[in-house]
């Protein structure tokens, strides 16, 4: 995996400029970062990204041992024994259970520290989240109540911004009624409800904060390249291994577990070093095309563990060595995230995630 730091540095400026003057970029930088590694989170800190959204309290440790400062906001709740460690680093938890602020009360008690959280309502996504009815005047008033407890920001997530227009902006609005139920408005608070999806295709929808994961990477929610491409978002990540053999068979000749495919000609077979276990879709058998050479040829036959096999009868000169992409340019060419989501039938954040597995990570 090669990671640009110039595309990262150039997507991460575009899209804190887009979010101006009303607000500021939450990194969303779960699942180590999109599948890149935490050292990224790092990265990103150097580049002055201020604020980083995780899944979990593990997640959140993990930053701060690679040095990330700034506010770390944990996204997918936590437990009540978690509590202590999100006191004592400070991090800025999402609450969506009444258990959840009742051991942060606790805690911020106990360490006599201020503990800023977000407060997350679900209109309309049945994850997590209070549901706005289930709210009373009660919650508000028992927070204002406690020395340690300052409500920092109101938060709600889209389920479908990159596919359905009218429910996100049936959720965006259920958002704003709430907010004005509550007088929210009025406050300096953080209000966020953006993801990629949100945030690039309803402008309006940008408040205080926002929060984006694939973008940063230059990728697309949806398989148009468009969505990202058309504000000047540069891919920064491209995935790449090598050929480790190369050979001739004959026509009829079956290659692969399976034997998925047979050679229809006198083929020339390349090996290449990346499998399932690297994170290479084994639903993409016979169905993905990689870049040898500046020229696209195919993969047949079924992914393997750590190889899958290359036709490379057309592509001139190929040798044991040379760089295959499969995320990437080479010359003209490009393969793109969007694409290879397509064709294994899911979204371009699992391929991301799924390649999580690569152990050889190169900034460039
Ligand atoms: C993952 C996540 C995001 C970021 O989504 P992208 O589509 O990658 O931008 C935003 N908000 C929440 C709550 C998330 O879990």
């Amino acid at each position: 995996m090669e990671i640009s730091k110039e595309s990262l540095a150039r997507n991460l400026a575009l899209l804190k400029k887009m979010a101006s003057p009303h607000g500021d970029i939450m990194g969303v930088v779960k699942s180590g970062v999109y599948g890149h590694g935490t050292q990224v989170a790092a990265l990103l800190s150097s580049f002055g990204l201020r604020r980083f959204g995780v899944a979990s309290v593990e997640e959140a440790l993990e930053l701060r041992e690679y040095g990330v400062e700034g506010g770390i906001y944990i996204l997918g709740g936590f437990f009540p024994y978690e509590a202590e460690a999100i006191v004592e680093e400070g991090f800025v938890p999402v609450v969506s259970h009444q258990e959840e602020l009742e051991s942060l009360k606790r805690e911020g008690k106990r360490q006599g520290k201020v503990v800023y959280f977000h407060l997350k309502v679900d209109t309309g996504m049945g994850r997590m989240g209070f549901l706005p009815q289930t709210l009373q005047s009660s919650f508000f008033e028992d927070v204002e109540k406690e020395p340690f407890l300052v409500l920092g920001g109101v938060m709600t997530h889209f389920s479908s911004a990159e596919k359905d227009p009218d429910y996100t902006e049936w959720q965006f609005c259920k958002f704003c009624a709430f907010l004005k139920k509550w007088k929210l408005y009025d406050v300096p608070l953080e209000r966020h409800c953006t993801n990629s999806a949100a945030f690039l295709l309803f402008p309006h929808m940008r408040l205080e904060l926002n929060r984006i994961g694939i973008a940063l990477f230059g990728v697309s929610p949806t398989y148009d390249p468009d969505v990202v491409r058309s504000p000047g978002l540069w891919p920064t990540t491209s995935i790449r291994a090598r050929v480790k053999l190369v050979k001739s068979l004959p026509s009829g000749f079956q290659v692969g577990y399976g034997g998925t495919f047979t050679t229809r000609r006198k083929t020339r077979i390349a090996v290449v070093a990346l499998g399932y276990a690297q994170g290479l879709f084994r639903n993409l058998s016979n169905n993905l095309e990689v870049l040898v050479r500046g020229k696209r040829a195919p993969v047949v036959g079924t992914v393997s563990m750590d190889q899958v096999m290359v036709d490379v009868t057309d592509v001139e000169g190929v040798e044991r060595g040379d760089v295959v992409t499969f995320i990437g340019r080479d010359g003209e060419e490009e393969i793109r995230v969007e694409e290879m989501a397509c064709r294994a039938q899911t979204i371009p954040h699992e391929i991301l995630c799924s390649f999580r597995k690569i152990r050889h990570r190169f900034l460039v």
